[in-house]
Order: structure tokens, then sequence, then C-alpha cells
């Protein structure tokens, strides 16, 4: 009798078990991302009364500042309807870009599953072609480490908020060299960022004594690469909710958590295009460096001394931008950071055609203070740079896996042109 009871105790606990395993993940059953088009002022407007009405639970994939610039907002299923009533109402337009959003994420768990292969034993076997958890990216790095002890190693420049590593990689060929930096992944659910880093670190070490114009960079620069910029949401990303953008600190006095690692930098902090609400995906943070995944950047940029480009990497929307975000007035080396992005972007598109918009935030996206590339900027790196990678808004942020390696192999190229540059010019 005591037996069955335990046999069937045990069945509960597994069956619990599982259950909680399928209904902790935040599902996107029936979402939709529309996209609009504003046509007008009027219409511009009415979009940001739109994104104020919180308890819509809306989630801006590109935000509305300006006219004629796609703004693709994820709408939750029980917010469909008063969305659509919304938009008919004021007679704006909308395209269903999405139309189950739950459906893609799920394509893109089936394919992360099925294809996954045994534990690479060297970062020749490691799936490039694939998605990876946090746990697999360390791994790739404390491989990569370990094959190329001459060339690579590991410095971690601070903790998360949650305790975990910040990892960041350092190829160097020699001491006291100048650097030049590169993060992928500062927004978590920007998938196709780290898996691209991923590839360029790989990219990097097979380069090294084969490829001219790389080895001639190492041999002057030592390239420091975070691939997982903001760790707690990546693994968040992978646990509970594939759309996670922030960090993971609580905010006191709010249920909402997380703060938009990308307006919490001091420069232009808490003006225009940031939030002071916790609940927003653009949350700028209680005050500027607030985040320890930034002020660890924060304090390495500043230790290092040195940097003399500095690339930070998003999706999507396929633009090259240099500052600044906070302020019209053009950076004193527009000139010659708008002949960078042109050249860096026609190398792009040479490989597969994929066509990039480039030019000043401020300018060419919208106005966001509290940046990354901003403070860099500022900070003297005159070679600041962000990317918006693959694609323009049929998959936003769940890009098919199959599309990592041209993304990656087309985004080398302008970064090869950055650097390149660099070289010569610094
Ligand atoms: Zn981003």
């Amino acid at each position: 009798m005591i037996l069955l009871w335990e046999a069937k105790m045990k069945g509960l606990l597994v069956l619990l078990a599982v259950s909680v395993a399928v209904f902790a993940k935040e599902s996107f059953v029936g979402d939709q991302v529309l996209r609009i088009t504003a046509k007008s002022e009027t219409e511009l407007v009415l979009l940001k009364e739109l994104s104020q009405l919180e308890h819509l639970k809306l989630d801006f994939w590109t935000e509305p500042v300006e006219e004629s610039l796609p703004v693709d907002i994820r709408v939750p299923f029980h917010s469909l309807q008063p969305v659509r009533a919304f938009l008919a109402y004021h007679e704006i337009h909308y395209n269903i870009m999405i139309e189950d959003l739950q459906a893609l994420v799920d394509m893109e768990q089936r394919e992360m599953i099925n294809t996954r292969a045994p534990e690479p034993r060297s970062t020749d076997d490691f799936d490039y072609a694939n998605y990876h958890t946090l746990s697999e990216i360390n791994s790739f790095i404390e491989l990569l480490v370990r094959e190329n002890p001459n060339l690579v190693s590991k410095v971690v420049i601070g903790q998360s908020y949650e305790g975990r590593a910040l990892n960041v990689l350092k190829f160097s060929t020699g001491a006291n060299r100048p650097g030049l930096w590169i993060d992928t992944g500062i927004h978590s659910r920007e998938w196709v960022t780290q898996a691209s880093g991923t590839w360029f670190a790989k990219k990097i070490v097979t380069g090294y004594g084969t490829d001219a114009a790389l080895t001639a960079i190492l041999d002057k620069f030592d390239i420091f690469l975070e691939i997982v910029t903001n760790p707690d949401g990546f693994q968040y990303t992978h646990s509970s909710n594939r759309m996670w953008r922030k960090t993971r600190k609580p905010n006191s006095g709010s249920s909402c958590v997380g703060v938009d690692p990308n307006r919490n930098w001091d420069a232009g902090f808490g003006g225009s295009g940031s939030s002071n609400s916790p609940c927003s995906e653009t949350y700028r943070g209680p005050y500027a460096h607030s985040e320890p995944e930034v002020k660890a950047i924060v304090d390495f940029v500043k230790s290092h001394g040195n940097l003399k480009a500095f690339v930070s990497i998003h999706s999507y929307s396929q633009m090259l931008l240099y500052p600044y975000g906070y302020t019209r007035t053009p950076c004193k080396d527009q000139a010659e950071l708008h002949e960078l992005a042109k050249k860096a972007v026609t190398d792009l598109k040479s490989l597969y055609g994929t066509s990039y918009k480039y030019g000043s935030i401020i300018t060419t996206i919208y106005q966001a203070s509290g940046g990354t590339i901003d403070w860099t900027y500022d900070q003297g790196i005159k070679y600041s740079y962000t990317f918006e990678l693959r694609d323009t808004g049929l998959y936003g942020f769940l890009l098919p896996a199959r599309q990592i390696i041209p993304t990656a192999e087309e985004t080398w190229l302008a970064l090869m042109a950055i650097m390149e540059h660099t070289k010569n010019n610094s």
C-alpha cells in the first residue's frame, strides 16, 4: 500500500515537474507583429499614445519616433482586438508581419533541439549554423582559449546582476597594444548577434596567419570580443521569455524587472528617446551605469585607456550607425565616420546583396539617449559604431538559424573595413 502510494506520489511529482517546465515559459500564442508606417505627424502622435497604454502590454520592436519609418509592434493576443479597433477608428493602416509569433518560436525551438549535435570536442565541431544556450557558448569560449593559448585569452571584466561572469575574449599577439572592441547581445533577444559573435571568434583564430589583412590588424591591435554582453537576459530568453531585451535587475517600487542597457550610459542620460518607466522596454535605469553589465564595460574602457574602435552589435533593421543618438549636433568626425560607414556597408552588400542604411543614430533611426557608442565616442574612441543586423522585419528577432552564417559572413566584411581603416588611421 505504502509502495503504491509512493509510486503515485512519484508519478504526480514527475507530472508536476513536466507541467512547470511547460508552463514556465512565456507563451506568444496568437500574438501578432503589426507594422505601421505613420503617414503623418498626427498618426505618429497616436502611435506614441498607444505605446503609453501599459495595460495593453505592447512590445514595440521598433519605436514610433519618426514619420515614414516602419513601427513594428508585438501585440499580445488579448490586446489584438482593442489595438485593431484603435487603428481602425483612427484610420491607420497596418500590415501583419508575423501572424502567430509562437509558431516562429516553436519552429526555432524545434530546430535547436532536432539539429543539436553532441557536445563539440573542438571549436571545429561547433555548430555555427545553430542557436546555442549560454552554457554552450561558455563552453565554446573555454575550448577556443584552450586550443589557441598563444592568441586567445579570456578576460572576466565583471559580474552580471545574477552573478554570471562577464567574459571577454582577448585576441592578442603582443604586449601593450591598442585595442579594438566588439560586443554582441547587449539586448538579449537579438540572438543572431551572439551567434555571429561566436562565428567572429572562430574567424579571427583561423584568419590569423592566413588572412593577410586580418594578420596585419592583429600585429598592431588586440581585439576584444564580448559575445554574451547581457548573460542574465540571454539565459532568461532561453528559460522563460524569448522576447526579453533588458537586464534582469529588479526595480525598486515596481514589479517590472530590468533596465535597457543601451539607454543606461552616461551620454545624454535621461534625455528623449529613453523612458523613466521601469515597465518600458527602453527604461533607462535609476542612474547612469546602474547596470553591472554596463558598468563593467565602462570600467574596462577607462582602465584600458587605449581603445581605437568600439563596435556594439544589435539586430534587427540592417543599419550601420555612428554617433550621436542623443543630440542633433553632428559629431566632429562625422564626415570620416560617414565615408567609412559607406565603405563598410558596400563591402557587406558585395557578398549576398544585403542592403544597409547608414548614418548617425539620430538622423537614421531616431533620438536615443544614454546609448553605448555615444558614450564611447565621448571617451575619445573615434571609430564608434553600432550595427543592426538582419533582417528588416520579416522575422525580426526570430531570424531563422539558416541565416546565421550568411549574416556573420557579410557583417565580417564590414567589421574588417572598420578595423582596417582604424589600423591605417590611428
Ligand atoms: Zn538592440
